[in-house]
């Protein structure tokens, strides 16, 4: 067994179970070698071209690559260049694995984005000692991209990733004719419940509330993010007005449901949120920023209402 260490070994159970390890040889025999070294601890695909490797890695991106340089057709270096020209599979380490080890070819591999290189015939606890240092790294810098989208205080999307977010799946629904729905979402009278309860257990309700919404969520492609202070938007992506309509119903009566007290709250004894519900039926002429525009306008709309409710509108220009 390889002892991957014990952070990585818990990114890894908190991930889908073993790491994913694609092997890229055109030798059946150099696979089986590589194979034997690796079966026990990951999960490993294999590719003896190159035109496969990189299908693999967009079907089923792996964690590493081990690829083989001289291959007929598209060769090593070809496959590592294309894999660090596209944006999904640029950041799968490559390491090559080669019987020519001469320093301008290690230089050339090295240039184009590979992290190592090991000369066959290889030694397998050689290569495993990389490997496990290449996939630590590897898991390292995945942790810190996904940090750099995260809020610090609730763990649900922020500000930053929602704005590359929204304005992705606005493109998304122009290319496919599909609706999108936009919650925003606030939480009402939230200063005089910090005035009366202290900024400690304001942080704390925003957290079991962040909880609340996320649970609400079903589709991998909904998400929940912090928009600013005591505000909250969720995306809701090839979603029709109606369906979004139940999620919002849902998304009030689950923070209700908490029952947090706050008894300087004019619209109720607990605390609510006041929602505004905007989505775009299908292709329209309009840009994202209308979008957002409509579901602010419509919170606005169910705080000067009476809070604790829906406001909800189409887009349609
Ligand atoms: P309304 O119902 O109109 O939204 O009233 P409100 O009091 O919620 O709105 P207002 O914008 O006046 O105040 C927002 C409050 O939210 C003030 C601010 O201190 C609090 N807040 C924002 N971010 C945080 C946070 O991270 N933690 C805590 N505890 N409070 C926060
Ligand atoms: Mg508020
Ligand atoms: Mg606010």
């Amino acid at each position: 067994m390889i002892d991957l260490g014990t952070p990585v070994a818990d990114m890894l159970n908190s991930a889908q179970g073993r790491p994913k390890l694609l092997l890229v040889d055109d030798q059946p025999i150099n696979i089986q070698v590589m194979y034997r070294c690796f079966a026990g601890d990951f999960q490993v695909f294999m590719a003896t071209n190159g035109e496969q490797a990189l299908g693999l890695c967009k079907s089923n991106p792996p964690d590493l690559i081990l690829l083989d340089v001289v291959m007929p057709g598209m060769d090593g270096f070809e496959v590592c260049k294309r894999l660090k020209a596209d944006e999904s599979t640029r950041h799968i380490p490559v390491i090559f694995v080669t019987a020519h080890t001469d320093p301008a070819q290690e230089t050339h591999g090295l240039s184009l984005g590979a992290v190592d290189f090991i000369a066959k015939p290889i030694n397998p606890d050689v290569v495993r000692a990389r490997v496990k240092t290449h996939l630590t790294l590897k898991f390292q810098s995945d942790l810190l991209r996904k940090l750099v989208f995260l809020d610090g205080l609730t763990g649900v999307f922020n500000r930053r990733y929602f704005d590359q977010q929204i304005s992705t799946e606005w493109a998304r629904s122009s290319r496919n004719n599909t609706p999108l729905s936009l919650i925003l979402l606030d939480v009402d009278h939230f200063k005089l419940f910090n005035d009366r309860y202290g900024h400690q257990a304001g942080d704390d309700a925003l957290r079991v509330i962040s909880d609340a919404l996320k649970s609400c969520l079903r589709r991998p492609a909904d998400l929940v993010a912090r928009y600013g202070g005591e505000e909250f938007a969720c995306i809701l992506p090839e979603t029709s007005f109606e369906d979004a309509l139940v999620i919002a119903h849902e998304l009030e009566t689950r923070v209700r449901n908490l029952a947090i007290p706050h008894a300087d709250s004019d619209a109720s004894t607990i605390v609510t949120i006041s929602l505004g519900l905007a989505t775009r039926v299908a292709n329209t002429s309009s840009d994202v920023s209308e979008l957002i525009g409509l579901a602010d306008r419509l919170l606005y709309e169910a705080k000067h209402s009476g809070r604790a409710r829906v406001c909800s509108g189409l887009l349609t220009g």
